[in-house]
């Protein structure tokens, strides 16, 4: 039997769910169907952080709730679930499912599960105790099925049912468990925390598009340092960019990747643009350096050799995580973009200032400089010749060392 813990309890009114979430779960209800926000949502709002977004879980069916609202459409990849669209936001709707009879692949991966179930059914599949509470804006109350109430006011992270069955039938749950660890100042249950080094190699069998996603929403956390410290510490890393563990390795690769995520974390939390390129291409900047210099060493030209050393990197890199084709598109000329820093004389420093990415070259190139890979002196040049009159530009044209 679930807990039912009423509003005095827990502190979340109606009116502190975004007017979207309220109007789905009124419309489903008044329908004669169960509704309820689910998942992050009630989790965040407990905890007091703001949800990004929302999730709604419902004894409809897809085709009813498609049926209920107009600006609706089902999506579904792994299962069906409804976006439904109001105003700006856009809810997503999914039928309680149950687990049971899924099926799996020979490590015990789940492949499908889009069993509709009842509401039990539907808090067991999910994966941690406190991303299975159910919040009735009807009712103001929580349907907590398996204790997540007392674990968010306990710190703590813990999974529902048996962790190792868990990360078998889906071993990107490691990777949710560090990030929502390091996101909500939760701390990872012992019991879930203790198989992830021996099961980690099971992140090889996980779609390299779905890992992705997943290193993406990572990196993106707000949180990625803390994160890639659990990772690196869960020996996750492995797994996941094939070559960051040999770049933490290196001393000055090590400097340079903390320093891109510490300034990527700073950028999220100030509510600032991040691009997804910027931050890949940092991470695997020193492997097409040491790529590059070898490259070089054997005699190759420097810029047929650079782009040919992006391309070994980037292939490498493919088969565990597939990095979307936009994305290696802005890595590249990042990358490519580099070595035009050099040429501080004549018309070409003109030229680079007017490439639409030179901000972002110019950004990482401060970054190279702060690792102590390049002096500093180099990107402060371009600051300056950047912000400099006429005059000013061509006296620095013949300053350049
Ligand atoms: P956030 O949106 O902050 O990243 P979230 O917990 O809302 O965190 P979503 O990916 O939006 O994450 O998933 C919504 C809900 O679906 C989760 O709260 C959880 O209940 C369930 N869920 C998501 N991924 C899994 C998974 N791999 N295994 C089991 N349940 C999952
Ligand atoms: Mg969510």
């Amino acid at each position: 039997e679930p807990a039912l813990i009423p509003v005095e309890q827990h502190g979340i009114r109606r009116d502190q769910l975004s007017p979207a979430a309220r109007k789905v779960c009124a419309v489903l209800q008044e329908h004669g169907h169960k509704a309820f926000v689910v998942g992050g949502a009630v989790r965040d709002l407990l905890i007091g952080h703001p949800p990004k977004d929302y999730d709604v879980a419902t004894s409809a069916t897809p085709e009813e709730v498609r049926g209920l609202f107009r600006r609706s459409r089902v999506i579904g990849r792994r299962f069906k679930i409804v976006h439904v669209m109001s105003g700006p936001e856009t809810i997503e709707v999914s039928t309680f499912r149950a687990s049971q009879d899924a099926v799996t692949d020979e490590h015990g991966r789940v492949l499908q599960d889009n069993v509709f179930g009842t509401q039990p059914e539907d808090a067991t599949r999910r994966d941690f105790t406190v991303n299975a509470l159910y919040y009735d804006p009807g009712t103001e109350t929580i349907v907590d099925y398996h204790h997540g109430v007392a674990d968010i006011q306990q710190k703590t992270l813990r999974m529902i049912g048996d962790p190792p069955t868990r990360y078998r039938e889906d071993p990107v749950r490691m990777l949710r468990a560090v990030r929502l660890g390091a996101k909500l100042g939760l701390t990872l249950d012992p019991a879930a925390r203790g198989p992830i080094r021996e099961m980690s190699v099971l992140l090889e069998n996980v779609p390299a598009a779905r890992l992705f996603d997943e290193m993406l929403k990572l990196l993106l956390s707000g949180h990625a340092v803390k994160c890639l410290q659990q990772l690196r510490e869960q020996g996750l890393h492995h797994g996941l960019l094939p070559l960051l563990d040999v770049i933490l390795e290196q001393p000055m690769g090590e400097r340079f990747v903390w320093l891109s995520l510490e300034n990527t974390d700073e950028r999220v939390r100030q509510d600032k643009p991040v691009s997804p390129g910027f931050l890949f291409a940092t991470l695997l900047w020193h492997e097409v350096l040491a790529a590059w210099e070898a490259k070089k060493r054997a005699g190759e030209h420097p810029q047929p050799a650079l782009f040919a050393a992006m391309d070994e990197v980037l292939d490498a890199q493919a088969g565990k995580l597939a990095i979307t084709r936009r994305i290696v598109g802005d890595i590249k000329e990042i990358w490519a973009l580099q070595p035009r820093f050099d040429k501080r004389s004549g018309k070409m420093p003109y030229r680079l200032l007017e490439q639409p990415r030179y901000r972002a070259a110019w950004d990482f190139l401060r970054l190279r400089a702060q690792s102590g890979e390049i002096p500093m002196a180099v990107p402060d040049w371009w600051d300056r010749f950047a912000h400099a009159g006429q005059d000013d530009r061509e006296a620095l044209l013949t300053e350049a060392p």
